[in-house]
């Protein structure tokens, strides 16, 4: 490796140690999640304040040392200041980069993680869409990424019941034919196959609709839309339920949006 690397990342973390230095979780493009120093960067009159602080996007020159980065220089093309200025959106964000953290590993490809994290990050700038739909929308794509998305295409355990089209489904169906989320089997189950699992929630053909949309969409796509109180509020206990399940880790910045 040359003594010297140029990455495009966002900062997810900034941690003071010692008296001058702070220790950065850079999630980036060519090397997955890594830990570089920023020496000085505590000190007032240091180039590098600017660029450690969590959010900070854009591309850092490293210094590859042997059993760490420290970063010489840094190009930031955004900060997300409106996120700095919104207390709500600063605690959304934060929320986002700790499971980006968390999810992500180095020297892994996390191209798609980056990609997910930025534009969620722009959605809270933008605040054309409600943050708790942005949140459930980053859940579930983020799930996706990590190979650990629930089945929504079909019935998990029949697989006869094909959602493929949820909205034919709807019209053929309407409230005859009720659609369960089994947190237990990981995906969705018809009405003959409920007694599987009997803590499966009933779902809104909606709310199926929307996770399928999240799912099979390119991150472009997927803060354009909005959703009925009902279809929100199905999805939130969905995918809380579901990351407990499969994630089962307590972020820390999760307590601090549920006192927002
Ligand atoms: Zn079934």
């Amino acid at each position: 490796m040359p003594a010297s690397t140029t990455v495009r990342g966002i900062v997810l973390s900034a941690m003071p140690v010692g008296e001058y230095d702070k220790r950065l979780v850079i999630l980036t493009l060519e090397y997955g999640r890594i830990t570089a120093f920023a020496k000085g960067a505590r000190n007032p009159n240091s180039a590098l304040l600017a660029c450690s602080s969590p959010l900070a996007f854009g591309e850092f020159t490293l210094y590859v040392g042997r059993r760490s980065y420290s970063v010489i220089s840094a190009d930031i093309k955004n900060y997300f200041s409106e996120l700095r200025g919104d207390f709500e959106g600063f605690c959304y964000a934060m929320y986002f980069c700790e499971i980006c953290d968390y999810m992500s590993k180095e020297n892994n490809d996390e191209k798609d993680i980056l990609k997910l994290l930025y534009q969620t990050l722009r959605a809270l700038t933008k605040k054309t869409i409600e943050f708790p739909l942005i949140k459930v929308v980053f859940e579930l794509k983020m799930m996706t990424y990590n190979g650990m998305a629930p089945q929504v295409f079909h019935c998990v355990k029949c697989e006869n019941n094909s959602y493929q089209k949820a909205s034919e489904f709807a019209s053929a169906s309407g409230l005859s034919s009720p659609i369960y989320f089994s947190i237990k089997t990981g995906g969705i189950l018809c009405s003959g196959c409920r007694m599987n699992d009997k803590s499966s929630i009933r779902i809104n053909t909606s709310t199926l609709y929307t996770m399928q949309y999240i799912i099979s969409r390119e991150i472009e796509k997927l803060y354009t839309f909005k959703v009925t109180s009902q279809v929100l509020n199905e999805l939130e206990i969905c995918m809380k339920r579901y990351l407990q399940c499969y994630i089962d880790h307590e972020f820390k910045s999760a307590e601090m949006l549920k006192t927002l």
